[in-house]
């Protein structure tokens, strides 16, 4: 028979959540042996739009769709969940400083992670979306201290996955030709996408691409400004793409990563590559049986080193700005 898992998104009536929300209803999520509960979080305002979506919901008649709860309550919505995607963020607005924006996403992941903590089930796993995601999560993951801190992740899966394209349309090779190519630290403009490991086919891709100054001129900066060159073009925030990278986040964390394949997760450290214990930071991890693990004893190469330095310098900063603030 198969088996009930209880999912959660936040920030639910929103442009990614209405992406989101179909793909995890007609099982892209979990697989096909997997139904699903949906409890979406909106706050008072947005709560009327979710309960469109849900309608629209119901009428795809998903199979896998065992039913929809609609609340602006954290505790209602984290009751039992086994599966939380906090999309629901404090966009910056024009005049807002760091500081503010922190502040204003602390009075969100706060609340989120203590409701996390009163009433997640034992084997939840929480993926934050909204940004500044690894900070936001580092918040959530602060007030939640009876959850393994593992279980707090940020996602870094859509840079991954923009960084796999520019790469294929550059060697014009197919992105399944490629593997191992690593984003590490702060979803961010710092983001170090990293070549040096990728292979293509069993060459490494640094050896068919042949070209340093591609790599930190265009490929780099191509993808950390990827966000921003959508926002010109769409006149809106990429969605579609960051729901798919949510569900891709999520598949290989239960299901696994494909053999010899590597996910770019951003997860807590534990010392790994010298980022200080604790960040939420991006890693190369290998999924299996449910857990993954931060690929170890990669030679980072000078180059690589400042450019992990720089991005995980930036979590510091805004990891010492949330305490400063009380956040953490
Ligand atoms: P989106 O659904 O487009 O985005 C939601 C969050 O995801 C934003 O913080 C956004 O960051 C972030 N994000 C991360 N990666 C990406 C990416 N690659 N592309 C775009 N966004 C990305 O925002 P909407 O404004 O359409 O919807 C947000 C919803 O959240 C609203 O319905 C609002 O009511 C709700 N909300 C719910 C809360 C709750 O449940 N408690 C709290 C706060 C808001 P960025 O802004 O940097 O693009």
């Amino acid at each position: 028979m198969a088996r009930s898992v209880n999912v959660t998104v936040t920030g639910a009536a929103g442009q990614i959540g209405y992406a989101l929300l179909f793909r995890i209803a007609s099982g892209q999520l979990l697989g096909q042996d997997t139904k699903v509960r949906l409890r979406l979080l909106e706050i008072p305002q947005a709560v009327k739009a979710a309960e469109g979506t849900a309608m629209e919901l119901e009428d795809c008649a998903f199979p896998l769709l065992e039913g929809i709860d609609i609340t602006d309550d954290a505790k209602t919505a984290f009751d039992g969940v086994n599966v939380a995607l906090l999309v629901g963020a404090r966009p910056r607005t024009k005049g807002m400083e760091r500081g503010d924006l922190l502040e204003a996403n602390g009075g969100i992941f706060k609340p989120q992670g203590e409701a996390i903590n009163a009433g997640a089930a034992d084997d939840v796993r929480v993926l934050v979306v909204g940004n500044p995601a690894n900070t936001n999560a580092l918040i959530a993951q602060q007030h939640a201290p009876d959850v393994p801190a593992e279980r707090f992740t940020a996602m870094t899966r859509l840079d991954e996955n923009r960084a796999y394209s520019q790469l294929a349309n550059k060697l014009r090779v197919p992105v399944t030709e490629i593997k191992r190519l690593v984003i590490w630290g702060n979803h961010s403009a710092t983001q170090y996408p990293d070549l040096s490991h990728a292979v293509v086919g069993d060459r490494p891709a640094l050896e068919l691409v042949d070209d340093q100054e591609w790599v930190e001129n265009t490929f780099i900066p191509t993808v950390a400004k990827r966000g921003a060159a959508i926002i010109e073009a769409r006149g809106a925030s990429s969605a579609a793409s960051a729901a798919n990278a949510a569900i891709n986040h999520i598949h290989d964390w239960v299901n696994g990563t494909a053999e010899g394949q590597w996910a770019s997760m951003a997860v807590p450290s534990d010392g790994s590559y010298g980022v200080p214990e604790g960040l939420i930071s991006s890693f190369p991890v290998v999924c299996k049986d449910g857990k993954y693990e931060i690929v170890q004893g990669l030679t980072v190469n000078e180059f690589s080193r400042a450019k992990i330095a720089a991005t995980v310098a930036e979590l510091e900063e805004e990891r010492d700005a949330v305490r400063k603030l009380g956040l953490i």
